[in-house]
């Protein structure tokens, strides 16, 4: 309350810019002092209930007691030190655990703080690794429409090309293939057409595993996972799963590239790593690309490094989550939203507007005709007690896992109350 009555809110409107906003009509957020379990308390006193889990990042839900202990004790000990030249335990422990984690032989763990930058690691690490054997022009990146993979500048040109904006920076972006996802007998022929011409310019391919987020929460069989990883052998490419939204039991699995059956030659995670505490993510490879990188000359070497890499308190924060999904039943809980979620969900297929409802893991997605402004779409929903983020055509709740099924119910009638009265 005094925080708000301080007017920091109105003060500062004039200096903050927001994410993804048009300044000249964005309304005014509203003010939030302190979050805890699922949900969000505002400075006027209402209180929330989080149906996106801020961005996908809160798995356990907010203010963890384990997380909040081992971050608190961190903080007295080592906030941050620097990665290069010095190690310290909640790394060198986390880059171990998720080692084990990881099947295969995804073994090596490169530490940066968001996911764009683990995404530019891990093209960076693909396109590098054939430069150290000697091979010259395989520096494309094959991406899909509809995908997502960061806002920096490199990533950009390997999301869907509205997405990224491709046309507005033309010229300004590296270029590189965004074709239709090999989905449907159609685009596998083209998807197969493309390799045939160009696999040779290529370095790798990079997919979300089974689900498009930022693209619109779109859905794919596991089978192009498996075809994926048929053309990747095929032509010797690096097989980039960007799971930086589906890792971590969201798709009712701990990693989403285990409906499949396959496995990439490179991970990338953040978003839930650190259960949405702090800034954190991590890009994994092979044995096999880390080998690329050893020599005796310093010119082989990955070049990058970024200042906060391996940030103690991001590290004790994903150490205390991954004790969180080995000491309580994540998955279970995931599996139990699911199945709420397409009950619950399901009675809006009878509404008018609503092209589709889908369900997959604890993501539960009302596909709508258009949605014409989501700006008051949100505030009809923040009346009816629930944060929900409505974009493109889509409603979709991706909540905690930790969610309780009296709290996950007030974000699903929310959501058909406002979807019957549009
Ligand atoms: C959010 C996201 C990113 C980018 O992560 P940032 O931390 O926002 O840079 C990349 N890939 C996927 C699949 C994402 O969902």
């Amino acid at each position: 309350m005094t925080s708000f009555e301080q007017g920091w809110l109105e003060e500062g409107w004039r200096h903050v810019w927001l994410p993804y906003a048009q300044m000249q009509t964005a309304p005014l957020p509203l003010a939030a002092v302190r979050t805890a379990g699922s949900k969000i308390h505002l400075a006027d006193g209402r209180v929330l209930v989080d149906g996106i889990a801020s961005w996908w990042t809160s798995c356990h839900g907010y203010n963890h007691p384990h997380i909040i202990a081992a971050v608190t004790a961190q903080l007295q000990d080592m906030p941050h030190v620097m990665f290069g030249g010095l190690g310290h335990e909640p790394a060198y422990r986390l880059a171990t655990r998720l080692a084990k984690l990881m099947p295969g032989t995804l073994n090596r763990v490169f530490f940066s703080d968001s996911g764009s930058v683990a995404v530019e690691v891990a093209m960076k690490i693909a396109v590098q690794a054939r430069l150290n054997r000697g091979e010259r022009g395989r520096t494309k990146v094959l991406a899909f429409l509809g995908g997502y993979h960061g806002d920096t500048f490199g990533t950009m040109a390997i999301c869907d090309p509205e997405e990224g904006m491709h046309s507005l920076f033309a010229g300004l972006l590296q270029e590189h293939p965004v074709i239709a996802l090999p989905r449907d007998a159609p685009s596998i022929a083209a998807f197969e057409l493309f390799l045939e011409e160009h696999a040779g310019n290529l370095a790798a391919i990079i997919v979300e595993p089974l689900v498009q987020g930022a693209g619109g929460m779109v859905f794919h069989a596991p089978e192009v996972l498996q075809r994926l990883r048929a053309a990747a052998d095929h032509y010797g490419l690096t097989l980039i799963f960007d799971e930086i939204f589906t890792g971590f039991g969201r798709t009712g699995t701990m990693f989403a590239f285990e409906h499949a059956g396959v496995l990439p030659d490179i991970v990338t995670l953040s978003k839930a790593l650190t259960g949405g505490t702090s800034p954190l993510a991590v890009t994994i490879a092979t044995d096999e690309l880390f080998a690329a990188f050893l020599s005796d000359s310093a010119g082989t070497a990955l070049q990058h490094g970024p200042t906060f890499m391996a940030n103690p308190l991001g590290c004790a924060a994903a150490n205390a989550g991954l004790d969180l999904f080995e000491t309580e039943p994540r998955l279970a809980q995931a599996a139990a939203i699911s199945a709420q979620l397409s009950r619950e969900l399901a009675p809006c297929r009878e509404l008018p507007g609503v092209r589709d409802v889908r369900v997959l893991g604890a993501i539960g997605v009302v596909q709508l005709e258009r949605i014409e402004n989501p700006a008051a779409l949100r505030m009809a929903l923040v009346e009816k007690g629930v944060w929900v983020r409505p974009f493109r055509d889509i409603l979709y709740l991706t909540p905690a896992l930790t969610i309780a099924a009296d709290e996950l119910a007030v974000l699903t009638r929310a959501i058909f109350e406002v979807v019957a009265a549009a």
